[in-house]
């Protein structure tokens, strides 16, 4: 495509990383990865199956068995947690374009995420330097204490929206936690994490500790949820895929974190601050070209100033700049894949005979090749609409009138999501209120997402299952092993002494 950036020094080929080596899959297996601006395959890459996933396990294994890293004191894993941030941070240039490129998000955003990549090892290395665990006494009679292990070889799989940064919030804490790791990437996306190994090699992380093995879900990824050697699965996808994989995990038991979908509701009551409420709003939905799983896809407003909000948010949408994702004014870029991209446009169609069409509809005006659709607004959308309760994961709003609290709290509520909510009100008591009556795993009041990396993160209802973020992360990563030791005089019932 004429004007199409191309990254320098693009791979043509990205491997495997099993234990310290760039590999192939051991029968040949590949598959083509295209860029959602031409929608042409730029690469091959291969495609793991079990056999290649069950060398990664055993690489992992090895490290983990026989290596240092478990072993290494909290401060020398964090010095090499840090290093890696840096190295993350010398690479922002690199891996913002590689990431704007395979995945179509507007490089000033994919810079972002490098930045929030780096923090996330930073934070980690401090948290586990500053770590105690509970000792409990029983006073002359017992002392008990928690013994931190890390629990083994933890099994990662990621999505394609931002890959490299939702890959450093599993790899940060399992490798603080002293695990050792296989992670299997999104594969319509596996550009950025081909950057992992040399940011691990140079920051000087032992060899077997990091493995990464591409491929495709219902094989790489299922292969590696199965396998009996891996105690430990971290999945950010789907709920659909969260079900499957929660079911092919049983036969061995594993530890399960679950990042899911989402369909979050922003609540806007009319004492808000409207403008504000506005810039979020859009911002909420409209960012990482709305394939975002805390996206507030669902705008409630207060019926008093709802036809004011429809028009100013409207006009405002209407307004987006969408085009090239590596030209610094896009607003919104590319959607990641055609598939993803027909997915979208299904649910503007449907959207048509369930909502009044506000702004957008199909492809933005101009932009004839590439996955571009222009941000979609539809308003006066009912809560049995499909495009109410269903995940779009694109550029594509519904908004609902609501007449009082009660019914803004139902149709919060009436969706099975339960992953962000957003609320607009400058009334303190309100705010309080509704928030502890949402079902979601994180509200925020008067702001959109803006999130400190000790809060818990994650989902209810079919959002999630389990915290992560902060301890909770280091909590999934490691056992916590209780030891008991009797003081003074041990009392034992004596069997067998009459
Ligand atoms: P997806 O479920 O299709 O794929 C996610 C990963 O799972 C990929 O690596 C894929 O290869 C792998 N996979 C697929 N089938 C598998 C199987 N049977 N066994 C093992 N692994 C398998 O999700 P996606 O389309 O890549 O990502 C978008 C979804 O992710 C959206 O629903 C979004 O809301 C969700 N998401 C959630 C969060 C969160 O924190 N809650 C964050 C980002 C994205």
């Amino acid at each position: 495509m004429t004007g199409h950036f191309i990254p320098d020094k693009l791979p043509t080929h990205i491997q495997h990383y099993i234990d310290g080596e760039h590999v192939d899959s051991a029968g040949g297996e590949s598959f083509d990865v295209l860029d959602p601006v031409s929608d042409g395959n730029y690469a091959t890459a291969a495609a793991g199956q079990k056999a290649d996933v069950d060398r990664a396990v055993d690489a992992a294994t090895q490290a983990f068995k026989n290596g240092p890293w478990p072993h290494l004191k909290p401060r020398e894993r964090a010095r090499i947690l840090n290093k890696i941030a840096d190295a993350i941070e010398d690479r922002e240039d690199r891996l913002a374009e590689l990431e704007t490129f395979d995945t179509g998000l507007p490089i000033t955003q994919a810079r972002g995420q490098a930045q929030r990549a780096a923090e996330n090892f930073r934070f980690f290395a401090d948290l586990v330097v500053a770590q105690v665990d509970d000792a409990m006494k029983v006073p002359g009679a017992q002392l008990n204490y928690v013994n931190r292990k890390p629990i083994g070889v933890a099994g990662l799989i990621t999505p394609w929206n931002t890959p490299f940064m939702l890959e450093s919030w599993k790899l940060a804490p399992a490798l603080a936690a002293g695990c050792t790791v296989v992670l299997k990437p999104a594969e319509f996306t596996p550009l950025s994490a081909s950057l992992w190994a040399g940011i691990f090699e140079e920051a000087g992380l032992p060899q077997g500790v990091f493995n990464l093995v591409n491929g495709l879900g219902e094989d790489a990824g299922d292969a590696l949820v199965k396998h009996p050697g891996v105690p430990l699965i971290s999945f950010t996808g789907e709920t659909t895929t969260g079900q499957t994989i929660f079911a092919n995990a049983a036969a061995s038991l594993k530890g399960l974190s679950m990042e899911l979908g989402g369909k979050s509701p922003c609540v806007i009551f009319a004492d808000a601050d409207l403008d504000t409420a506005i810039d979020s709003a859009l911002f909420g939905v409209f960012s990482l070209n709305g394939e975002r799983c805390t996206a507030g896809s669902r705008i409630l407003v207060e019926r008093s100033i709802y036809e004011e909000f429809c028009e100013k948010y409207a006009a405002r949408a209407r307004n987006i700049v969408v085009g090239d994702p590596h030209d610094p004014r896009t607003e919104v870029g590319a959607l990641v894949h055609p598939e993803h991209y027909a997915k979208v446009m299904r649910y503007v169609e449907i959207g048509k005979s369930e909502g009044r069409l506000l702004a957008g509809g199909g492809r933005p005006a101009g932009l004839d090749t590439g996955n571009y659709v222009a941000p979609t607004v539809f308003a006066d959308v009912g809560p049995d609409a499909r495009i109410f309760q269903e995940e779009i994961f694109g550029p594509v709003v519904a908004i609902t009138p609501f007449e009082n609290d009660a019914e803004a709290l139902a149709l919060a509520n009436g969706v099975k999501y339960g992953l962000a909510a957003y609320v607009w009100t400058s009334d303190l008591a309100r705010a309080h209120t509704f928030a502890q009556s949402l079902e979601a795993g994180m509200v925020w009041l008067n702001s959109h997402n803006v999130r400190d990396l000790r809060t818990p993160f994650g989902g209810v209802k079919a959002s999630g299952l389990g915290h992560e973020g902060g301890y909770r992360s280091i909590d999934f990563y490691t056992d916590q092993q209780a030891v008991h030791i009797t003081l003074g005089t041990v009392h034992t019932p004596r069997f067998g002494a009459s």
